[in-house]
């Protein structure tokens, strides 16, 4: 580690000292190069859209110049990796073709500076450089569709967690970078102009939560920011400006806008990610883009967004979201929920006032093979058509560089394993018309009990079915179920169990949570904060019980708290509960959240003989609960205060979390 470290140092240091010598002067662009070639943009005119097996609630209000886009950066490292794509009569046809057919009508494309290492090793995620976005970009204007150029300035991933500043780079004064970031953005512009290639959007950063090429301040941040969008301008005068953000939720959005008007940014669009298992909801995000949008005039877009198609894996690398992960599921895992919720997505922006579009991310990325990890692994490292190579790890020790693998999306793309369309993509074309045929069940909301074990067990007589249309209908359930199985479930002590049934022809599922008896009141939050106080020790600026179910462990209320900027989150939230009998007994709450730095977290127990406290409890993202547990405990008074202690240091957006599920039982 020392002798890495060392190294890593020496050519930092040595990086740092070649860059101060290089002049910093203007980039030598013409501006007016003639286009090598002239494709034939307006002359591509694309099939017509019709399905009878797919439901499509018409979308109102939907512009002409309104954008369906496709993220497909990784097409060309998958083509190279012997993947094939075909169209709905079998016949293997151009991807971007296929997208040009089924209305979209932008391909967007991430390009970083470098995604190299020093032996010319791809790092992955489809090796996106200039070269490979000018190739994506001749494509797609062959099919009249336009390119959304995604400068990431970043030799690899960029989001609000990670901005690495490209190698080239490294060491740079803020005033050196921007220099650079106008010459960099430049020199690949002309290359697309030179190709002929018609750009439509060009985005300078993605997901620049107020982090954006390795800085932290909003004065260099939008220095940055405003030299990229400098090069647009004189490049491609008629492209819109996108700015990329991320975490509508968090609702800083009007605040980000705020900043980029007081530092004289010049763009045309104020973009959004939003992915449904993650961001909230659509209302929060419609009302975050038209308060930027009324407010500093400006154009709003979902830029990147997704739904699975499917639960399963199918290239050996696990997936951000399918059966098992701890997401909310907003809608079932299959074809047709994938066409609701991007209709849903479109819905949304066709009815923000000053939104121009939705861009879907990574329709395209499919498996490489279906043969096994090993093979595919080999095409991933050659081809660069996984997230991550073995490559990678030199720029990004600690995420790509223990991970690297397949893909994480495989299961959200509009092509199955094999690259045959699905019929979901047809929901771009028909989202204008609407195609709202006779609707039936999809799929078999799942059951979630507890039940007490000193109590009966009874399952429900009917569970819903979601709709081809999303709308839910109850309709009977025959159990899984017999006398010997419920003596089991009364017997196994505290355990989950996943009881089948059959509800048409589909297969229910009841996760049924035996549980020891809770003696806390209030013990979901459902009553608000009957029961509990919250006693506030530092300058949380949120604190109260907030009634969100897909933010919720159990039911649909939880605690929930938020600190603004980086001011510290300390407060105990505790519950007394007396008339005990005498005995042994434990404590478990649960917790979730995510920008906190420095964290000191536990459950705890107060008794006549003293305080126990569980293992600090780590916060690790949104949908990532942990819960800690005090242990047993001896109750001799008949009274115990029972609580969690959080305190949190913020990061980004100021530390925020949820808090639910408190249990006190008997201890054995
Ligand atoms: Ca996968």
């Amino acid at each position: 580690m020392v002798i890495f470290a060392l190294i890593l140092t020496l050519l930092l240091a040595s990086c740092a000292q070649s860059v101060e010598k290089e002049p910093v002067s203007a980039p030598d662009v013409s501006v007016d190069a003639p286009a090598a070639e002239t494709p034939a943009v307006e002359k591509y005119t694309p099939e017509p859209v019709s399905s009878n097996s797919l439901y499509v609630k018409k979308v109102d209000g939907i512009g002409n110049g309104f954008i369906m886009g496709m993220d497909a950066s990784s097409v060309i490292a998958l083509e190279d990796s012997g993947v094939k794509y075909y169209a709905f009569d079998g016949t293997e046809q151009d991807v971007f073709k296929i997208l040009a057919d089924n209305g979209i009508t932008h391909i967007r494309v991430r390009v970083w500076n470098d995604p190299y290492d020093e032996n010319g090793n791809g790092y992955g995620g489809g090796n996106n450089d200039i070269d490979k976005c000018v190739e994506i970009g001749k494509r797609a204007t062959q099919y009249g569709m336009k390119l959304i150029v995604d400068f990431h300035y970043s030799d690899f991933w960029a989001d609000p967690a990670k901005q690495f500043v490209p190698k080239a780079w490294q060491g740079m004064s803020v005033e050196q970078k921007a220099d650079a970031l106008y010459k960099y953005t430049a020199e690949s512009l002309t290359k697309l102009k030179d190709a002929g290639v018609d750009v439509g959007m060009v985005a300078v950063g993605n997901e620049t939560n107020q982090y954006f090429c390795g800085e932290k301040s909003w004065l260099k941040i939008t220095l940055l920011m405003k030299s990229g969008c400098k090069a647009v301008r004189e490049i491609f005068p008629d492209a819109l400006i996108a700015l990329h953000f991320a975490n509508p939720e968090n609702n800083s959005y009007p605040a980000y806008a705020e900043k980029l008007k007081e530092y004289d940014v010049d763009y045309d669009v104020f973009g959004s990610s939003y992915y449904p298992y993650w961001h909230g909801t659509l209302e929060n995000l419609s009302a975050e883009l038209a308060e930027v949008g009324k407010t500093y005039g400006k154009k709003t877009m979902i830029m990147e967004t997704s739904w699975a198609y499917t639960a399963e894996d199918t290239d050996f690398n696990g997936n951000t979201i399918g059966e098992g992960s701890l997401v909310t599921k907003n809608y079932p895992y299959t074809v047709q929920a994938q066409a609701n919720c991007v209709r849903d997505v479109i819905n949304c922006a066709a009815s923000t006032e000053g939104c121009i579009g939705v861009c879907y991310w990574e329709g395209t990325w499919i498996s490489v093979g279906t043969e096994s990890w090993d093979i595919n692994h080999e095409k991933w490292e050659k081809y660069g058509s996984g997230w991550a190579s073995s490559y990678a790890a030199g720029y990004d020790p600690n995420d790509a560089g223990k991970y690297y693998g397949g893909c994480a999306v495989d299961n959200q793309a509009f092509f199955d394993a094999q690259g045959h369309a699905l019929e979901s993509l047809k929901v771009w074309a028909l989202a204008k018309t609407g195609n709202e045929i006779a609707t039936k069940p999809d799929a078999i909301e799942d059951v979630n009990l507890m039940i007490d074990l000193a109590g009966e067990i009874e399952l429900p007589a009917t569970v819903n079915a979601v709709m081809t249309d999303d709308s839910k209908e109850a309709i009977p359930v025959e159990w899984n179920i017999d006398d010997a199985k419920i003596a089991e479930m009364k017997s196994g002590g505290v355990k989950k169990y996943d009881i089948t049934g059959k509800a048409g022809d589909f297969t229910a599922h009841a996760y049924v949570s035996m549980v020891e008896y809770n003696y806390l009141q209030n013990w979901s939050f459902e009553e608000g904060e009957s029961g509990w106080t919250a006693t506030n020790l530092a300058a949380t600026e949120q604190l109260y019980v907030e009634d969100k179910q897909t933010d919720s462990m159990s039911g649909s209320k939880h605690y929930h708290f938020w600190s603004a900027g980086k001011d510290t989150v300390e407060f105990r939230l505790e519950q007394t509960v007396s008339d005990l009998r005498p005995g042994s007994y434990s404590f478990d709450i649960s917790i979730m959240g995510g920008d906190c730095g420095e964290t000191e977290i536990y459950a705890y127990a107060i008794t006549s003989d003293g305080e126990v406290r569980s293992e600090l409890m780590p916060i690790s993202g949104y949908g990532s609960w942990s819960s800690g547990n005090t242990g047993a405990f001896e109750v001799k008074d008949g009274t115990v205060t029972v609580g969690i202690y959080v305190r949190c240091s913020g990061e980004g957006n100021g530390a925020w979390g949820k808090i639910d599920d408190a249990k006190l039982n008997t201890s054995k």
